[in-house]
């Protein structure tokens, strides 16, 4: 007796077919919505503060082999050794580590063995595909990864790590896949390219801790 197995079986057929189906428009739909995190078109350029304390004088500056649009802090009086590294902008906290090596450039001994790449480091999501990154610091990041920060929270301090000279805070901010200008409370840096030696200087207005 065989009669009554294709209708047995066909709507499990069926029901598989649709679980399958299903399956198949989730996948795509995940797919989709991790694609459109890296292509959807950048939003307006947030309103970023230079990364030091309200109030501060600080040289930016570049140089031949820097990378266009790099930026280098280091504090027109005082001590660079330790200084606060805020936030420029609330977001979330990306990346708090170490990039390359650390070296052993510290306070008490600055011309250490030079590490690679950024040393302590910790890059911010802006929203809107606009990222911040500041390297170099002295010590571990004071922030974690997945953390939601304030404009004009510290992040960190000041330092020599990683492929550094002198202490001092690289700073770049990126739109998309790229980077770009750096603007600082609404004004841009001009500093855009690195074929020559160029610096300028800006005074921090990173002063209001909008909460994020
Ligand atoms: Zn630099």
């Amino acid at each position: 007796m065989t009669t009554g197995r294709p209708t047995r079986r066909r709507p499990r057929r069926r029901a598989a077919l649709v679980v399958l189906a299903l399956g198949a428009v989730a996948a795509l739909l995940a797919v989709a919505g991790v694609a459109w995190q890296f292509l959807r078109p950048p939003g307006p350029r947030p309103l970023f503060q230079l990364p030091v304390a309200c109030g501060e004088t600080w040289q930016l500056g570049t140089y031949p082999g820097h990378d266009d649009y790099d930026v280098d802090l280091f504090p027109k009086r005082g001590e660079a050794w330790g200084r606060p590294v805020l936030a420029s902008y609330p977001g979330t906290v990306t990346v708090a580590g170490i990039n390359g090596s650390l070296g052993g450039r510290t306070p008490d001994n600055p011309d250490g063995p030079r590490g690679r790449g950024g040393g302590y480091w910790v890059k911010i999501d802006h929203g809107g595909r606009w990222e911040t990154q500041y390297l170099h610091l002295l010590e571990p990041p004071l922030v974690r990864e997945g953390q939601r920060v304030a404009q004009g929270e510290q992040i960190g301090r000041v330092g020599s790590t990683g492929n550094s000279g002198a202490p001092h805070l690289h700073y770049e901010q990126r739109r998309g896949w790229e980077k770009v200008e750096t603007w600082f409370d609404g004004e841009p840096s001009g500093i855009t390219h690195d074929d020559t030696e160029y610096t300028v200087t800006r005074k921090s207005n990173n002063c209001a801790a909008a909460r994020p």
